[in-house]
């Protein structure tokens, strides 16, 4: 035992000066590197943490919310669903009768156009996010009102600033007219590719498939503004197959 112990000592002095130049330092280096992991990882779980705080306590804020007198008349408020990191969101005007008996955005018929235009594009519901100008109805499915956009404004925000969409399709002039800030007719915006005042993401305007379900014709030209988000899309890396 003496002898194996000499000859470890033996050993460990030899390789003591290799060790002492590299094994240690490489220890420490080491060390350092899977202290810089795990502070990293703390930090991303600390910045994952509060991004899925954010979420709950925008959630929660809507479905409080009174700010505005919809809040009266709801059944539900209607927060907006979809992938919480979606390169594309979907913004349109208000909940109706039927968003507002569901609590989610574009059921019904209009919901069901809206899917048949995603799947032109290859995209579905679980890729994209939807959200409205108002999280709450207008009775008799009234345009919002400038003061009750502006009360609601800030949540429509907090989701973009959440989400950070490379591109938006506003569905409809009310949606068309508030994330640009303009009031040009939304046949006149539409076919284009524009800013959203304060972000600079894209915004693409087209009909809002209530107004397509009423009046077909405009389909067409629907087409062509979904045609021109595939090729933004593929212009800005996002995959739609
Ligand atoms: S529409 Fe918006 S601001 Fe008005 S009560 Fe509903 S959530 Fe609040």
């Amino acid at each position: 035992m003496g002898q194996w112990r000499h000859r470890d000592s033996n050993e460990m002095e030899e390789s003591g000066n290799e060790a002492g130049e590299t094994n240690a330092p490489t220890a420490g280096v080491a060390g350092n590197v899977e202290e810089e992991k795990i502070s990293t990882t703390t930090l991303t779980l600390n910045a994952e943490g509060r991004y899925l705080r954010q979420w709950r306590i925008v959630r929660k804020e809507v479905s409080e919310c009174v700010l505005c007198e919809l809040h009266r008349t709801r059944k539900n408020t209607v927060f907006g669903v979809g992938a919480e990191d979606a390169d594309l969101m979907l913004i349109g005007e208000a909940p109706g009768a039927d968003e507002d008996a569901q609590g989610e955005p574009f059921v019904g018929r209009a919901g069901k156009l809206l899917d048949s235009m995603l799947a032109a594009i290859g995209m579905s519901r679980e890729r994209v996010f939807i959200a409205n100008i108002l999280k709450c109805r207008p009775p008799n499915n009234e345009n919002p009102t400038p003061n009750e956009a502006e009360k609601c404004r800030p949540y429509l925000n907090r989701q973009i600033e959440l989400i950070q969409p490379k591109a938006i399709l506003a569905l409809g002039a009310v949606a068309a007219h508030n994330l640009l800030d303009v009031e040009t007719p939304i046949g006149r915006l539409r076919g284009a590719v524009h800013e959203m005042s304060g972000s600079g993401i894209p915004v693409i305007p087209t009909y809002h498939p209530a107004y397509l379900l009423r009046r077909p014709q405009g389909k067409a030209q629907a087409f062509e503004d979904l045609m021109l988000l595939c090729d933004l899309l593929e212009d800005l890396g996002v995959s739609t197959t």
